[in-house]
């Protein structure tokens, strides 16, 4: 219940919107929020115009909320919140340094390090609302405000760049000083006014390393991610089969990939932040085993990925992502567990990319693949698992 009077917030002059745009970046920081900008609520028609543009040409295909009437309603936030005032870009910050797979002769999978903690979208909304709670208490006024974490309903990366929390990578991704793009956004919508901060004179210059070394070749061009070739698209976003041609680049990621992150030179130079709710509760929740992740049940799932931003993928896309890793790192060794996941796994989606997996593995063991495909055709009742099966006997004969 909020007792606070509804009453028209009126902020004199300049020299109080300063004092009290400091005060708010200040206690966001205080709140867990390291980095914080404000932008004006002005629209963005030249970042609605660029996705107007990637929709038409295919790079948002099956994100189905990116559509153009979604585009032409976040393009302005007052469509949202007509009488917002402000908005303060919000940033938490995650890199906790440089961590190694551990190298225990087990298979393992990556997990992108921003989901190996908290999910951060009820991390970051609980830390605005409290921002916001103390805001109120500081004015003594009700404030009406909106908390949007990654969210088709603002553009929030046109929000930081224009606040100047952080400039646009050719990845895409924004880029806060000192944190390079291991930050992630949020939004607070306010109907107060702020001083809203200049956008920064920064950019890659004539770097291309995150283009370059993107497995896939999914930064088609600077500042264009193709999301149907983005392995954080395949592994999280795509339910069903994911192209033959596009798996043997996904390397070990299982859930999301850091690649044009972790190579770019601005985020090596990031500083290190200690953030309880980023951290992994366990192995499984940054380094799952894939024979593990491959034999896991509901249950098991649910224990170790509840409360993260993990289930998003649902087992059966962990377990789907965790046979083509194994079809990608594996050895003859790990014949016996896809083998077991061909004939007995609960979901076709795991059963076929098993398969595929064996064929990929069968340059090394054909027998035993051989064997382990022959057998699972004659019983497989799935048509489109049979169809992987025929595919893979084929890589493998
Ligand atoms: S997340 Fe991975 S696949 Fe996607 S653009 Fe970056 S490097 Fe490429
Ligand atoms: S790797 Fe280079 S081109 Fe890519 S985002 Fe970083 S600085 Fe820009």
């Amino acid at each position: 219940m909020n007792a606070v009077p509804i009453r028209p917030v009126s902020i004199p002059d300049d020299a109080d919107l300063q004092r009290t745009t400091a005060w708010v970046k200040m206690t966001a920081a205080d709140h867990g929020l390291e980095v914080s900008a404000v932008t004006s609520v002005d629209p963005f028609p030249d970042a609605a115009s660029v996705l107007h543009d990637r929709i038409d040409a295919g790079h948002l295909a099956g994100m189905d909320w990116f559509t153009h009437d979604r585009v032409d309603v976040s393009e302005d936030i007052r469509n949202l919140h007509p009488t917002a005032q402000s908005i303060v870009s919000v940033g938490l910050t995650y890199w906790s340094g440089p961590v190694e797979k551990p190298e225990d002769g087990v298979p393992r999978g990556r997990i992108s390090r921003y989901a190996w903690g908290r999910d951060y979208h009820r991390v970051i909304k609980r830390r605005m609302k409290a921002l916001h709670a103390n805001l109120e208490k500081q004015f003594s006024h009700r404030i009406e405000a909106r908390f949007l974490v990654d969210t088709a309903r603002v553009m929030e990366r046109a929000v930081a760049a224009r606040s100047g929390l952080g400039w646009y990578g050719k990845h895409s991704c924004i880029i806060v000083p000192g944190h390079g793009s291991w930050v992630l956004l949020g939004e607070l919508v306010l109907d107060i006014p702020l001083t809203p901060d200049r956008p920064l004179d920064q950019n890659c210059g004539r770097c291309r390393i995150c283009l370059d070394q993107c497995p896939t070749g999914a930064i088609v061009d600077a500042y264009t991610v193709h999301a149907p070739s983005c392995i954080s698209y395949l592994t999280i976003e795509e339910r069903g089969w994911i192209p033959r041609d596009l798996r043997p680049k996904m390397g070990d990621w299982v859930y999301g990939c850091d690649v044009c992150q972790n190579v770019c030179p601005y985020t090596r130079a990031a500083r290190i932040t200690d953030d309880a709710d980023m951290r992994p509760a366990s192995i499984a929740n940054a380094w799952p085993s894939l024979h593990w992740l491959l034999t896991m049940t509901p249950e098991e799932f649910g224990a170790t990925y509840h409360g993260t931003p993990v289930p998003r993928t649902k087992r059966r896309g962990l377990a789907r992502n965790a046979a083509i890793a194994l079809g990608n790192i594996g050895t003859d060794r790990d014949i016996p567990v896809l083998a077991t996941a061909l004939r007995e796994h609960d979901e076709p989606l795991v059963r076929g990319h098993a398969a595929w997996a064996l064929g990929r593995l069968s340059r090394d063991a054909m027998r035993a693949t051989r064997q382990a495909l022959d057998a699972a055709r004659r019983s497989e009742p799935d048509d489109e698992v049979r169809e992987e099966i025929d595919a893979a006997l084929e890589t493998g004969a």
